[in-house]
């Protein structure tokens, strides 16, 4: 039996705490090494980082066979640590000592810790993600076939809750026949993401450019018309920010209708927009469409805009080039 090795009161730790309420999802790391432990990554690793890491990336790691799999527990669940770059506010990091695919007891030590885990923090199997699986993440981490590892996790966890439970389950949702999201190729993500959108009468473009609106940076490609993985990358980020979809792993990255409505409600038309004698109109509208045509983003209808407005007109003959922010003109960026 493996056994719990706390180290809780010996990690460094920043300042600041979090609520564990605010833990949507679960991230599954691994060390890249076939030994060590905290004590090792961190004397070898993060502590060299300049700047230092204020913290380990950790908040759990299992051991390796050799190890006996024990578990070294780092940090609480209030403590942010440093495993996913840009993303660790809501991330409890666990991680497995190994540089290729976990052993079987390996495994058993992981699920029976993460169902600890996601029970504590009321989430669900699916809020669990390897590294990589996360926006922005260049990385080979976790190191596994994170579809079948979850899937596996999954036949251990209902195992688990029958146990628990009276065993009158009924097969439901996950067993429908469409596959989830999660479990497509980037191709086949991509081509939902475009009928996603068809869905709510919007081209791709248009998406694309109520991403940009709502604040999401597409830097590379912009709004071009073709979903690939920035545009993935960026549903994703505005789908954290904005808790949607959490609860339910398989459609995250597939603009479905919360995800639109969420944005046609950041990306909101307010009004005809005419240069009035002296005052320009000003507004949080203005500010979604001069992040679309590229002029600083202040908010104000001011010459520099409405000439940047006029010259996305005159690239389509069905707006009239006038410069006014006016409802075809919106809807034709929008929808
Ligand atoms: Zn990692």
């Amino acid at each position: 039996m493996s056994k719990i090795i706390d180290l809780r009161s010996q990690t460094p730790k920043r300042n600041t705490r979090r609520s564990k309420s605010q833990i949507r999802k679960v991230a599954w790391h691994w060390s890249g090494t076939a030994r060590g432990g905290f004590w090792s990554f961190w004397n070898n690793t993060w502590s060299k980082y300049r700047p230092p890491w204020s913290t380990g990336g950790y908040a759990e790691i299992i051991l390796s066979d050799a190890d006996n799999n024990d578990v070294e527990l780092c940090y609480d669940y209030e403590m942010v640590t440093n495993g996913v770059g840009g993303q660790n506010s809501y991330i409890y990091n666990m991680c497995v000592v190994a540089n290729k695919e976990f052993s079987p007891s390996q495994k058993r030590v992981l699920f029976e810790r993460t169902k600890k885990v996601i029970d504590d923090l009321n989430l669900t199997v699916d809020d669990v993600m390897g590294h990589n699986e996360f926006p922005g993440q260049n990385t080979q981490c976790p190191g596994q076939n994170m579809n079948r590892l979850r899937q596996e996790f999954k036949a251990y966890r209902e195992g688990e809750k029958v146990k628990v439970d009276r065993p009158t389950q009924t097969k439901s949702s996950s067993t429908g026949s469409t596959p989830s999201f999660a479990k497509m190729s980037a191709r086949q993500k991509y081509s939902e993401i475009e009928v996603a959108f068809k869905e709510a009468g919007l081209s791709v473009t248009q998406g694309q450019r109520l991403l940009i609106g709502a604040g999401e940076q597409l830097p590379r490609f912009g709004a071009d018309g073709k979903p690939g993985a920035e545009t993935l990358a960026a549903i994703e980020r505005f789908q954290l920010k904005h808790n949607i979809s959490s609860r339910n792993g398989n459609f995250f990255g597939r603009p479905g209708p919360s995800t639109i409505q969420r944005l046609r409600m950041i990306v909101r038309y307010v009004g005809v927009r005419r240069h009035d004698r002296g005052a320009y109109p000003r507004g949080t509208d203005i500010r979604a469409v001069q992040r679309v045509i590229g002029v600083t983003v202040d908010g104000i209808y001011g010459p520099q805009t409405a000439a940047a407005v006029r010259s996305y007109q005159r690239g389509f003959s069905s707006l009239t080039n006038d410069g006014i922010l006016g409802p075809a003109t919106w809807g034709h960026m929008f929808g």
